[in-house]
């Protein structure tokens, strides 16, 4: 078929029972990225499982770029041309995970109760395994590709992305979609079509240090403040709007016998709409303090913006569930609090569909696990995702 002016494009329900058959060495794969950990902040390790994939890719045809990073590591970028061009697909991943160095002798990698578990698994080796299994089968299907595929696997998403983001919005720009491997939502293996964007703001509130016996009235209690502070802060969540502000740390005083001079508090702020992040970030910037003689300073901001359910991200949900349809299940879609670098793409306006890694739960914890049996039909889902978005572009 390579080499016709016409393009064959196999059905994807035709795939499902190949991907049956390959099950087993889907698994080998992913047990294989697991058992070399990869931890944010261990670029030496990272840098590892960054060449290994590098490798894997390679195999596969793909052509390797590596975007050096001082403190994390080599961010993999591999292109894989198409014989018509056109814009590539965006396969978008992190080969990062939140586990330190060592803790697969705790949490071995191993097969129990139908499911693979270990550290990683979920978030998101199984989707860095699905991105290979479905190259695989696109080549062995077409040939030469009949249009490009990129893949951006980055290693800090889960420490916020700073030194990957310019290039994932870069390559974001010149894709026809942006298809994300992060682990599905619920049992059921949900896509998500919405993620709330993230903010972090710190509010240090200076007061007045005294003697709480002798002095007590020429002191200015920055915990007091603070504390008023919060309660202002509380009343600005709006659960209707998706907006939420949680003060998840506090930090004040120095003995229990001095007024505190200083009080920190770090918040964590959710939006679910881009327009709500210039409000809110005026409406923290505003506060004013209690006590004439405390001072406040406050910093941050939203550094992902949510990705919201546009058209774009809907027709790609809907050719997603069609795709599934076809091989007999009902994909539901999710809107989720939790960020990812999809935020950054959907963000830029780019269709993106992200949660279309593996099923299982636990990501992050010691119970982070896949469902071996969904693997044949997220591959099957993948493959034929891919094709569409293809197919639509020519
Ligand atoms: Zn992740």
């Amino acid at each position: 078929m390579s080499g016709s002016s016409k393009t064959v494009w196999p059905e994807a329900v035709n795939r499902s029972s190949y991907f049956d058959e390959r099950k087993d060495d889907l698994v080998e794969c992913i047990r294989q990225l697991v058992e070399i950990e990869s931890p944010s902040d261990n670029k030496q390790a990272a840098d590892r499982l960054g060449t290994f994939l590098a490798e894997k890719f390679e195999a596969l045809g793909g052509k390797i770029r590596f975007h050096k990073s001082a403190s994390f590591g080599d961010h993999l970028q591999v292109d894989f041309a198409g014989r018509r061009g056109g814009n590539p697909v965006l396969l978008l991943g992190h080969y990062d995970t939140v586990y330190p160095l060592g803790t697969l002798a705790n949490m071995p990698c191993h097969v129990s109760d139908g499911r693979l578990w270990g550290p990683g698994v979920l978030d998101m080796k199984s989707g860095i395994a699905l991105m290979l299994t479905a190259i695989e089968v696109l080549r062995a299907s077409h040939g030469d590709l009949p249009h490009p595929i990129t893949v951006l696997l980055v290693s800090d998403e889960e420490v916020g992305s700073d030194s990957s983001r310019h290039i994932t919005e870069n390559l974001a720009k010149q894709s026809a979609a942006v298809l994300v491997l992060e682990p599905s939502y619920g049992p059921r293996g949900a896509v998500k079509t919405a993620r709330k964007g993230i903010g972090e703001y710190t509010i240090k509130v200076t007061g007045k240090a005294a003697h709480s016996g002798l002095d007590f009235e020429k002191g200015a209690s920055a915990v007091v403040e603070l504390a008023k502070q919060i309660t202002k802060i509380s009343q600005m969540v709006d659960l209707k709007r998706g907006l939420t502000l949680n003060v998840g740390l506090v930090q004040g005083g120095t003995r229990v016998n001095v007024i505190p001079a200083e009080a920190t508090a770090v918040l964590d702020v959710r939006i679910a709409k881009m327009k709500d992040a210039a409000a809110i970030d005026r409406e923290l910037r505003a506060l004013k303090p209690f006590n004439r003689k405390c001072t406040l300073e406050i910093n941050g901001g939203i550094n992902r913006p949510p990705m919201e359910r546009t058209a774009g991200v809907a027709a790609l949900y809907e050719k997603a569930s069609e795709i599934a349809k076809r091989l007999g299940w009902k994909l539901g879609e999710a809107a989720v609090g939790g960020g990812s670098d999809g935020n950054f793409t959907a963000g830029l306006g780019i269709p993106t569909l992200d949660g279309l890694g593996g099923v299982g739960e636990g990501a992050h914890a010691t119970h982070e696990s896949i469902v071996i049996s969904e693997l044949p039909r997220r591959a099957a889902l993948l493959t034929g995702l891919i094709e569409k978005i293809w197919r639509a572009s020519v």
